[in-house]
């Protein structure tokens, strides 16, 4: 320890830099001894300001891997505790910093900031925050009493610090093995659910293929039965005709007045017979004319029409079906240009008007026609009942009729058949009520035939999605000779599978679904390339205007097999 310059609290170090406050500590490396001593110092200095174990040693190691190489440099120790109090190490000598020494490299990865200038290098390392000045007083009197040792008590510190360092070092690489284990348990376990979960999805797509063989026979089925439900009803209505006819032929013959005379009780129990056989035949015939429109076996007979006679007609031979209080008024109609069906708007339009005055109690029941768009919109309004919202959907269904003061008498056959002879004619029939308040129905037909089917477009596949089933038979039979195969689904999940498996080119949608909204179904399908492409056909009773997703919007309304043809052809072209 020999020509070692060194003091405690010595003058502040001057220079070109902010002046740091009253030094800690400072020495002189005179040879390599100092190094030894040097380092011993550094992790006195360390620890007297507080620092942690850990710290002190990468302050002590910093300093010795420079002093190394930095024999005749002065050392300062000052600490400042300002906002962020830290401990600075200033290493001078000239020149020092023109090729700064080997071990500032090493010393950067242990402090926190090392600076390197022409004639200085100086280290800083944080202090704990708590650090203040009375720390630092205290700090100064233990340094000043504190002796350097020798060059071999500061190697077997350095060796004790060293084991404790390869004691670390085995701890973690100890609890890096346990953590590797654990890992490798993690994994297996990882590895174990995937296998099952694989298996388990394996087992429900062999089920949800089997579900769908199943669904595909079942609507096979359906259909064949729906067939067989179409000739059974045009058998039995068949056979049943002409014995009813018989029983009334009969009965108007027992009831001559050139026949034997009957007894007042027997002509009043043969006209009851008359009465239920008139009945019956009046349901004979509508099962009968259903299960022919079913069977596409009636065709339209196209002509010219004067619809001031059809109107004439009905207005004639319905006006004593009227209650006492309720007013028919069938307005006279515009001259119009008509070419239809004559027999089957008549049949329509008497069905409409029957309903409207069954029921309607008092008020009136009315009928006006109007050429809008190129189109003729007859509507036959009542002031009746009207039909509660809830039932409003299914009265177009086959057999529904509402309860309660709605049931009188029918067959629930009367709408469905109607709807059906529209859209033979090229039309459609809609419907709006308020219960209580009224209903009118309204019956729109092309002024003359569309043209030959020989112009309609040809797809493989087409989706119907709306939970009416009627909506989806009236699409359906539009749809004829345009789409190879109709898939029908009733809500939007079931929609969503079908168009996953079927691709269809086009889908039709209701927008209103209970249970899953239409739009929902376009959001859902937008997440998927392959059915993002497919373009969607809003068919809407609510006037929707635009729908976002939608490649266009049908109202139900002009429903018919052109605006149907036209709207494939635009939105598959
Ligand atoms: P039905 O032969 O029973 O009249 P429809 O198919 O013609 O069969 O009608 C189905 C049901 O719709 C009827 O039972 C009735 O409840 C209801 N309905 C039809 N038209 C009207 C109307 N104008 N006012 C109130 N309810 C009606």
């Amino acid at each position: 320890m020999t020509g070692r310059r060194e003091a405690a609290g010595g003058d502040a170090v001057t220079g070109d830099w902010t002046p740091l406050p009253e030094p800690l500590l400072w020495m002189t490396l005179h040879g390599d001894q100092d190094v030894f001593v040097l380092r011993q110092r550094g992790r006195e200095v360390a620890a007297a300001v507080g620092m942690e174990h850990q710290d002190q040693v990468r302050v002590a190691t910093a300093l010795s891997e420079i002093g190394r190489h930095a024999i005749g440099a002065t050392v300062t120790f000052t600490a400042e505790v300002s906002a962020r109090p830290r401990l600075v190490i200033v290493v001078e000598a000239d020149g020092i910093g023109i090729s700064p020494p080997e071990g500032t490299a090493a010393a950067g990865r242990l402090m926190d900031e090392v600076h390197v200038e022409r004639d200085r290098i100086s280290l800083t390392r944080r202090l704990p925050a708590q650090v203040g000045p009375e720390r630092l007083a205290e700090a100064r009197r233990t340094l000043a009493q504190s002796l350097p040792t020798t060059a071999l008590d500061e190697l077997s510190v350095q060796n004790r610090q060293l084991v404790t360092a390869l004691e670390e070092v085995q701890a973690h690489r100890d609890e890096l093995l346990t953590l590797n284990a654990e890992l490798e348990e993690t994994n297996r376990g990882v590895m174990a659910l995937y296998t099952q979960l694989s298996e388990e999805l394996e087992q429900t797509n062999q089920g949800v293929v089997a579900l769908y063989a199943e669904l595909d026979e079942r609507s096979a089925q359906l259909r064949e039965a729906n067939e067989a439900k179409s000739r059974f009803l045009a058998n039995v209505s068949h056979e049943l005709r002409a014995p009813v006819t018989a029983i009334i032929g009969l009965t108007r013959l027992l009831l001559d007045a050139r026949s034997e005379p009957l007894t007042p009780d027997q002509t009043h129990q043969l006209g009851l017979v008359q009465d239920s056989a008139a009945d019956l035949l009046a349901r004979v015939n509508d099962l009968l004319d259903l299960a022919k429109a079913e069977s596409n076996r009636i065709e339209a007979d196209w002509a010219p029409v004067d619809l001031a006679a059809v109107f004439g007609q009905l207005r004639g031979t319905l006006r004593p079906l009227a209650r006492p209080g309720v007013q028919l008024e069938i307005a006279e109609p515009d001259p119009v240009d008509l070419v239809t069906d004559e027999l089957l708007l008549t049949q329509i339009l008497r069905n409409l008007l029957t309903n409207a005055l069954k029921f309607t109690d008092a008020g009136t029941v009315g009928m006006g026609a109007l050429v809008l768009d190129g189109r003729l919109h007859i509507a036959v309004a009542d002031t009746g009942i009207g039909i509660p919202f809830a039932e409003q959907r299914r009265v177009f269904e086959e057999f529904h009729q509402v309860r309660g003061a709605h049931q009188a008498g029918g067959t629930g056959l009367g709408l469905p058949y109607a709807r059906r002879l529209a859209t033979l004619l090229g039309g459609g029939l809609s419907m709006v009520s308020e219960p209580g308040e009224g209903s009118t129905f309204t019956l729109d037909l092309p002024l003359r035939p569309s043209a030959p089917d020989t112009d309609l477009p040809h797809v493989p596949a087409v989706l119907v999605v709306d939970d009416e089933a009627a909506a989806r038979q009236v699409l359906r039979e539009h749809l004829a000779g345009i789409a190879e195969h109709v898939h029908e689904a009733a809500d939007a999940r079931s929609a969503l599978a079908i168009a996953t498996r079927e691709r269809p080119s086009v889908i039709f949608l209701d927008l209103r679904m209970p249970g899953g909204d239409g739009a929902e179904l376009i959001a859902a399908m937008a997440g998927v390339p392959e059915l993002a492409r497919i373009p969607v056909v809003v068919v809407t009773g609510a006037d929707a205007g635009h729908v976002p997703g939608a490649a266009a919007v049908l109202a139900k309304s002009v429903l018919t097999r052109r605006a149907v043809a036209d709207v494939v052809a635009l939105v598959t072209g």
